[in-house]
């Protein structure tokens, strides 16, 4: 899991470009208490935010690696904050 507020880079990079997107679209949103990133769980948001990839690419990116970016995003973001989530009781 990566925590976006840390170690952002000066320059660009299209994942952050992605995340953006997709936080634009709202597909995901971060939580308010700890900061992760979650997938809001809205396919239309994430329709939205594909469509921006094949219609407005970064300069100098395809629209097919524009999409594959806002795919590689979503894959690894979880759809609750890890530290929002309740323990597990166990035994059950
Ligand atoms: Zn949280």
């Amino acid at each position: 899991m990566l925590m976006f507020r840390e170690k952002r880079p000066a320059v660009r990079t299209l994942n952050d470009w992605a995340i953006s997107v997709l936080n634009d679209a709202g597909a995901i949103k971060e939580c308010e208490e700890h900061g992760w990133m979650q997938d809001g769980g809205d396919p239309h948001a994430r329709e939205r935010a594909f469509d921006v990839a094949r219609q407005d690419p970064p300069a100098g990116v395809s629209p097919e690696a524009a999409a594959v970016a806002i795919a590689e995003v979503l894959d690894f973001i979880g759809d609750t904050c890890p530290d929002c989530l309740p323990e597990v009781p166990s035994g059950e």
